[in-house]
């Protein structure tokens, strides 16, 4: 399988590069060739399948370079690390409606779910490509990413990792996360803006020749560990197959019954995925798009034109605190007929003058499968605490906005009797001051009392490694300015 660009040009990589590349040299973002196919065949034969196996089956499609039984271990590798058998259970909570769970992994968010994977996908394929130079990875996260792509690559082999976040942007959870990082090859550093002043200086750095040229002097060559990165995306799709699959096998569904999935959303890549996995052949129907208050998606699907000219919010859901949402990009790449042209075009629009418009055809394309909704902050609470009150379950807030979008889509369609996959994306724990609130009304100012409360009116289990948080200490404090990332950046691979 080859990758190409969303920017068009002739550029025409192996699922290896890709990966080890990142991004394209056009600035474009790499896109398998076309959708390889999973039969109903095959997917009767993955209905008794471990998770690692479905992963390994899907994620070779793509990755037809790497070799099968190399993969396969990887996985298994990567999934062990989960607490508990199944790396992504799916819990009914109500007739139709399930959750599927993707916060088990070491971090306690679903980043995870492809960040536990990613080394091996990148160290594998800096062999396959005969590349010599050790690998500088940078990424901007919006307080999730940072911490999972950390952990995944810390103490790794011939990688540095630097992880820049917004410096205000981020939960204190986030933020201790990060902060108190082990690993000798890692470094974190806060960056004065928002998310999207940071992943836009991150970008810059990417695509600047000069900042290449430099590193390369240095024998370094820069990757990427954000969902920009192909390898990120693909260990995505498997986990709509494995619910899909679980539903199947729970006798909840039958085979070739499509299914609708709920998607927390910031930059893309977890909705995408799912849009992948349709193109794939699995039968899904509609991929709903939930927001926060940052609903920049939501007036893109119902106005067909994107604009980020607006006023950015804060919120209690501060991974989808994002106005540019970077995997878009591969979604208008497909809509508007794989026409490179166009969205390179569209790209630099959104660039330079923050907005782009469809046409009318491909704004139809897109409500064939999408559809946004959203949550303001009240909602949230309320449907966290709702859904507590009505079930006991307790789930954070981005899963909340999610929820939100979901109960909205059936109180508008009664008579709808398609089963809801409702993407939980991180641990209630992660937030435990905002689900405290939630669920009892409490404020708290700490967020370890936090956790010590939730548990008493959960009695949800702790995850060990954020209590643990509590007596580590912090190892990195910098503060930069967004135009001076690359100055540290310098600054890191120098220092001995
Ligand atoms: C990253 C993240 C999201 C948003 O996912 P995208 O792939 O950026 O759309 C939602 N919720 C949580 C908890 C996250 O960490």
């Amino acid at each position: 399988m080859y990758f190409v660009s969303t920017r068009g040009g002739k550029e025409r990589v192996t699922g290896a590069a890709a990966v080890v590349q990142g991004l394209a040299k056009n600035g474009g973002l790499f896109v398998p060739e076309s959708f390889p196919c999973v039969s109903a065949a095959e997917l009767e034969d993955m209905l008794s399948m471990s998770y690692p196996e479905r992963a390994a089956l899907v994620l070779h499609k793509f990755f037809d370079d790497y070799d099968k039984s190399g993969l396969l271990a990887a996985c298994e590798a990567a999934y062990s690390r989960f607490e508990g058998s199944d790396p992504a259970p799916l819990v009914k909570i109500d007739d139709g409606v399930y959750i599927l769970e993707l916060f088990h992994g070491p971090t306690c968010a679903f980043k995870d779910m492809a960040l536990t994977l990613l080394p091996y996908l990148l160290r594998k394929g800096c062999d396959i490509s005969g590349i010599k130079e050790d690998i500088l990875i940078l990424v901007a996260t919006s307080g999730d990413t940072g911490k999972a792509a950390l952990e995944g690559f810390r103490d790794a082999e011939g990688v540095k990792i630097m992880v820049f976040y917004p410096n205000d942007g981020v939960s204190k959870m986030q933020k201790l996360q990060m902060c108190t990082q082990d690993g000798s090859n890692v470094n974190v550093v806060a960056v004065k803006g928002n998310f999207d002043d940071c992943q836009t200086a991150v970008k810059n750095i990417f695509s600047s020749p000069v900042c290449n040229e430099e590193l390369k002097k240095r024998g370094y060559l820069l990757s990427s560990a954000n969902s920009i990165n192909f390898g990120r995306l693909a260990p995505q799709i498997v986990y709509y197959f494995s619910a899909y699959l679980d539903l199947v096998s729970s006798g909840q569904i039958e085979a070739g019954t499509p299914i609708d999935f709920c998607v927390p959303t910031g930059n893309f890549g977890n909705i995408l995925a799912g849009y992948y996995a349709k193109r794939m052949g699995l039968p899904v129907r509609r991929l709903h798009c939930a927001s926060n208050m940052n609903n920049v998606l939501f007036d893109f699907f119902q106005k067909g034109e994107y604009d980020a000219r607006r006023e950015f919010y804060k919120t209690t859901s501060p991974s989808m605190d994002i106005l540019i949402s970077s995997n878009l990009e591969r979604l208008i790449f497909e809509v508007s007929g794989r026409n490179g042209e166009l969205t390179s075009r569209r790209m630099a629009e959104l660039r330079e003058k923050k907005n782009y418009k469809l046409t009318p055809e491909e704004k139809a394309t897109i409500a064939e499968t999408f559809d946004g909704g959203w949550a303001n902050e009240d909602e949230v609470v309320e449907t966290v605490y709702d859904v507590f009150c009505d079930t006991g379950y307790t789930m954070d807030t981005h899963t909340g906005c999610a929820m939100k979008v979901a109960v909205d889509w059936f109180e508008k369609n009664k008579k709808d009797t398609t089963n809801m996959v409702v993407v939980s994306t991180a641990n209630p724990y992660k937030f435990p001051q905002d689900v405290l609130y939630a669920v009892t009304g409490n404020d708290v100012r700490d967020s370890f009392k936090g956790i010590k409360r939730l548990h008493a009116a959960t009695a949800m289990k702790v995850p060990a490694s954020l209590a643990a948080l509590k007596d580590k200490p912090v190892r990195f404090t910098g503060v930069s300015a967004a135009d001076k990332l690359f100055d540290e950046v310098l600054s890191f691979i120098s220092a001995k």
